[in-house]
């Protein structure tokens, strides 16, 4: 029996991750792989609630759970809060508090969606790559940080790109096993040309991969160069593995991709315990949208998605992530979309019903 926390948050928060109930539900009770889950706050609903965007309980459940699945959390009720009862301080207060540093973020194409994509068909029809970003350091978190006003009256900036070589190593070793069950292709993506952190960087990917994978074939590319090829031929790439900030910016450029952002999972990765244990967050990519919140229009699929991003790498169960990924796959191919993927002449079908319609395609399969 595995302990997963569900957290709602805001917005379509509680609709999308109560789709994934349903199939979260439906392996508990038709197959051996059993789940027990618990619910709490984070986010805006946690701030009314609590008085807190991040109630030291939810933490509690976190840490005690073998995986945390999110919706999403934020809306313009909160806007105008000081910053630190903001809901994405509670976003980035677990992410921090379960040191979650490897973001897992796929950008898979389903072919019945390619003509979504703002690129041509032949250029992302089955793209599946998954960029590897790091979470915990570089620009984001790095010291000194500050705005000061200089003598001469004018204002300075600073911010401070920052690795180690541990924290390098930890994701670059994620990155190649990743690689290992996919196709064995690995980019690492740096400015080490000009920028000596992303130097050592390069270096000391090169030397994981040359001492412990010698079966994955790594490649190094330039930020700006990697930039241009995901929108030229972004089918070259298996796995990329970068920084904080080059991976915040080309993981939004690879899932524009595909199309649409009510499709796109995450995972968020902490380090391996010596029992073994191993703290994970999976979410949508997308916010609370709060534009159309409470209408039941929302598209559950990313979070769907994220769930069996979770049973994949979280628990290794790999023919029923499988089984899930396809039944979404069958599901768009009969043409069921929700209205944010809808195309000319189909009519959308509403957040509920998307939900029972992986349901539907995964009875379906489980009983081949
Ligand atoms: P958003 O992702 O919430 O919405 C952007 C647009 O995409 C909206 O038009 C929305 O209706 C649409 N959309 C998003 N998800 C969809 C889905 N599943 N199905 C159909 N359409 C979908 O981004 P935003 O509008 O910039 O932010 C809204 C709030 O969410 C803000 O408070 C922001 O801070 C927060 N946010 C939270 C997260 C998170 O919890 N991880 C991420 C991004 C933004």
């Amino acid at each position: 029996m595995k302990k997963l926390l569900l957290i709602e948050g805001d917005g379509i928060g509680p609709e999308v991750v109560g789709q994934t109930k349903k199939i979260i539900d439906f392996f508990t009770k038709n197959t051996d792989k059993k789940f027990e889950t618990e619910s709490a706050l984070l986010g805006g609903i946690a701030y009314d609630q609590t008085g807190t965007p991040f109630p030291q309980e939810t933490l509690k459940l976190a840490t005690q759970a073998d995986a945390t699945l999110l919706g999403a959390v934020g809306g313009p009720k909160w806007e105008s809060l000081e910053y630190k009862y903001r809901p994405e301080r509670g976003l980035l207060g677990i992410r921090k508090e379960l040191s979650l540093f490897a973001n897992l973020r796929p950008a898979k194409v389903f072919n019945s969606l390619a003509e979504s994509s703002t690129l041509k068909p032949e250029i992302v029809k089955g793209l599946d790559i998954m960029i590897v970003r790091e979470l915990t350091g570089d620009l984001y978190f790095g010291e000194p940080r500050y705005v000061k006003t200089l003598q001469d009256g004018s204002r300075q900036g600073v911010n401070t790109m920052t690795y180690n070589s541990k924290e390098v190593e930890r994701i670059a070793k994620v990155s190649f096993d990743l690689a290992r069950v996919r196709n064995k292709k690995l980019c690492s993506v740096d400015k080490a040309n000009v920028i000596e952190t992303t130097e050592m960087w390069r270096e000391v990917v090169t030397e994981i991969g040359s001492k412990d994978y010698p079966d994955v074939m790594l490649s190094h590319m330039y930020v700006d160069n990697a930039s241009m090829q995901l929108v030229r031929n972004p089918k070259q790439f298996d796995v990329i593995v970068t920084g904080n900030m080059f991976g915040d910016i080309l993981s939004d450029t690879a899932s524009m991709l595909t199309g649409s952002l009510g499709m796109l999972p995450s995972a968020s990765l902490g380090e391996k315990q010596k029992d073994g244990k191993q703290f994970a967050l999976y979410e949508p990519v997308h916010g609370s949208a709060p534009d159309i919140a409470g209408k039941n229009i929302a598209n559950p699929l990313a979070t769907i998605l994220s769930f069996s991003m979770m049973l994949r790498y979280s628990f290794g169960y790999i023919h029923e992530a499988d089984m899930l990924d396809l039944a979404v796959e069958n599901v768009l191919e009969l043409g069921m979309r929700t209205s944010d993927i809808v195309g000319i002449n189909q009519k959308p079908i509403s957040c509920s019903q998307m939900g029972d319609c992986v349901l539907e395609q995964l009875i379906k399969l489980s009983n081949k």
